[in-house]
């Protein structure tokens, strides 16, 4: 397929790679200099969204934050200015769910399909093409763009309409933050108890407490790695589409509000650009105790 990639930063660069090695024929643009390995493979870099999509018919987009989808689509130079009937455009940024549905319509009347999906996974996840894609729109665009899914990902599911994408990876993120915040009160109670927070990590791996985020947080905590990663900032944003849409909602969310408050403390100190696992830092200030010192 022809292939316009709009954002190629720690997750698009990966993906767009994997695009490219499954026989796909890729357009790429982003703001900032195209990274290199890219280049060097000879791929068509552009000077606007809109030239690239107008070599494509299906658009990707993986960029931060709703605010940036909107100007990749409908801003000057746009993917909307490019775009011919038939297209079908994929947002895989983590985004509002409900600036979801709108971008979904005004991409509609353009006579495209959207499909939202946005991927769990983190960056070894993209690296690795296992990433957790989880889907919202029509089921014949999601067959149509599903060969790609495949080349990026393991476990790609359409959960519904325009939206439910979205909806389902702020429900990822919940779980994510509440989790990297259970392990980090765990491992700060191991090491202040005495206890060496490495054994204490490989002994609970095995057991019912084991996860994903003990395994790769856990590591990080006693490492003391908190390059990027996913960065405190980007899960901020995802917890408070989280809060705002609990409020839209009329529900509590007690816990995730807890965490954007402990993200909100670890930033407030210089973290907003720490990967996540970093909010431990932020628990560490409160018992006047770390995990773990870096070893050099
Ligand atoms: P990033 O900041 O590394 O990359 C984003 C890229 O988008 C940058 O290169 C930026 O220049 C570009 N960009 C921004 N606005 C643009 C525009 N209007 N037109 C063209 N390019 C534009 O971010 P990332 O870590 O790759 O994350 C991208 C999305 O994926 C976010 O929504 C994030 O929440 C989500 N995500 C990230 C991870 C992770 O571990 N990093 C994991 C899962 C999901």
């Amino acid at each position: 397929m022809k292939v316009a990639f709009i954002g190629l930063g720690i997750m698009g660069r990966p993906m767009a790679k994997h695009l490219v090695d499954g026989g796909h024929d890729l357009s790429l643009f982003d703001l900032a200099p195209i990274p290199h390995d890219l280049v060097s493979l000879g791929l068509v870099c552009c000077g606007s969204a809109e030239d690239a999509v107008r070599r494509s018919e299906v658009v990707i987009i993986m960029v931060p934050d709703t605010p940036n989808v909107e100007t990749a689509l409908f801003g000057a130079g746009g993917i909307a200015a490019g775009l011919s009937p038939g297209a079908t455009v994929v947002d895989m940024s983590s985004i509002s769910p409900i600036e979801t549905k709108e971008f979904a319509k005004r991409v509609n009347a353009l006579g495209c399909d959207y499909l939202d999906a946005p991927v769990s996974g983190g960056e070894v996840g993209a690296r690795e093409a296992s990433l957790t894609i989880m889907v919202g729109g029509p089921q014949l665009a999601f067959d149509r763009i599903k060969p790609l899914f495949d080349l990026m990902g393991k476990n790609v599911t359409l959960v519904g309409g325009n939206g439910d994408g979205q909806t389902t990876k702020v429900a990822n993120q919940i779980i994510v933050a509440l989790t990297i915040e259970a392990v980090g009160e765990a491992l700060l109670f191991a090491s202040k108890a005495g206890a060496d927070p490495g054994k204490v990590r490989e002994a609970l791996m095995g057991g019912f407490a084991s996860s994903r985020i003990l395994e790769v947080h856990g590591k990080r905590m006693i490492d003391r790695n908190f390059e990027p990663g996913f960065r405190i900032e980007l899960h901020q944003k995802d917890l408070n589409l989280a809060l705002q849409g609990a409020r839209g909602l009329g529900i509590s969310l007690p816990n995730t509000a807890l965490c954007q408050q402990l993200f909100n403390a670890a930033s407030a100190n210089g973290g907003a650009k720490w990967d996540h696992s970093g909010m431990v830092r932020a628990l560490e200030s409160l018992a006047g105790h770390e995990i773990a010192k870096k070893s050099d």
